[in-house]
């Protein structure tokens, strides 16, 4: 009995000590994290447009949680949680999309499944009313990854998915956004983190990573002009390996450090956890103010970081851990 005590005590003592890794955290069944975009500052914002945010950002934790915690997969979860923060206004995705330098919105999707690998993105699509969703069927029905433009248009047709008049997505606050920046001598190379992109990386309970990310882009950004959101490995990854990420932030920057992939390879190759990839990411490769990740991995590990004024995000878990938030850690 003595024995073996002393065997279950000093054995793992040995393990240590003989540099073994340590016993792994307990997986998750499911994990969920979103972004509303990290260009946030509560300190400038109403309380009432504060609320308005969390709210909704609340009720798309709500509704990938249910679907995750039913044994649903990730992907369908980042799919719903994506095309419910499209249809909101309040989000620079879907309805409420920015103005170009045109006064057109083009608007960009990406979504990846971290069980195959299999992806699939639009561009600068016109008349799409839930970018995500075509994006998800570029990846089913098609042998392409990205399809842009007219190309993007006359799939959604194939598709008959649901289409929009670009009157749809007017907002009178991307309007006036884009009036100011239209007038703002250092509009292209203005320090303002851009606003409201949305994105949602999964685990489900199968062990399947997703992600996906959905925007309008960058206000007042010119014609033809496409960002990270539909570039995978920039904006969107997912390896059931290491983790599902979605980046929010200017995305020039996003596709010249391919930071999306940058997040899975130095957990694959480096043994990092994803906190340290994703802060290692923010503050080496990234400039301050240039925009914020969340991602989780293959154990059910949650991280919301950004180098901005704030980040709109929320996160949950099998665990019951829930929580809805802008702005910055104090
Ligand atoms: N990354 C997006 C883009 O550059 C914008 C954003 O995240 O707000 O198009």
């Amino acid at each position: 009995m003595r024995s073996s005590l002393a065997c279950f005590l000093i054995l793992p003592l040995l393990a240590l000590a003989r540099g073994d890794e340590p016993a792994q955290p307990t997986p998750k069944r499911f994990a969920i994290v979103i972004h509303g975009g990290a260009g946030t500052d509560p300190a400038k914002m109403t309380k009432a447009e504060v609320a308005a945010v969390e709210a909704s950002l609340k009720k798309a934790l709500d509704i990938g949680v249910e679907e995750l915690d039913k044994g649903g997969t990730s992907l369908d979860a980042v799919e719903k949680v994506i095309r419910f923060l499209e249809d909101d206004p309040l989000f620079n995705a879907g309805k409420g999309a920015v103005f170009n330098a045109e006064g057109k919105h083009e608007l960009d999707a990406s979504i990846m499944d971290g069980r195959t690998k299999a992806c699939g993105a639009v561009a600068s699509a016109r008349t799409v009313k839930n970018p995500i969703s075509l994006a998800r069927l570029v990846m089913t029905k098609t042998k392409h990854v990205l399809l842009v433009a007219d190309g993007a248009e006359k799939f959604a047709g194939e598709m008959k998915v649901d289409r929009v008049d670009q009157q749809y997505y007017f907002t009178q606050k991307a309007y006036d956004e884009w009036q100011k920046k239209r007038t703002e001598r250092t509009s292209s190379k203005s320090a303002e983190a851009p606003k409201g992109t949305v994105g949602c990386a999964a685990l489900d309970s199968h062990g399947n990573l997703a992600a996906g990310t959905s925007t309008g882009g960058l206000t007042n950004k010119k014609a033809g002009r496409v960002g990270d959101s539909p570039i995978i490995g920039a904006g969107t990854y997912a390896d059931n390996a290491t983790c599902a990420v979605s980046c929010t932030g200017t995305g020039e920057e996003y596709i010249r450090h391919a930071v999306a992939y940058d997040i899975s390879a130095r957990l694959a190759y480096k043994g990092d956890s994803l906190k340290d990839a994703v802060h290692a990411i923010l503050t080496t490769r990234l400039k301050k103010g240039d925009g914020g990740i969340i991602a989780v991995d293959r154990l059910g590990n949650i991280t919301m970081q950004n180098n901005t004024t704030g980040l709109s995000r929320a996160a949950a878990d099998s665990s019951g851990y829930k929580e809805v938030k802008l702005g910055n850690e104090k």
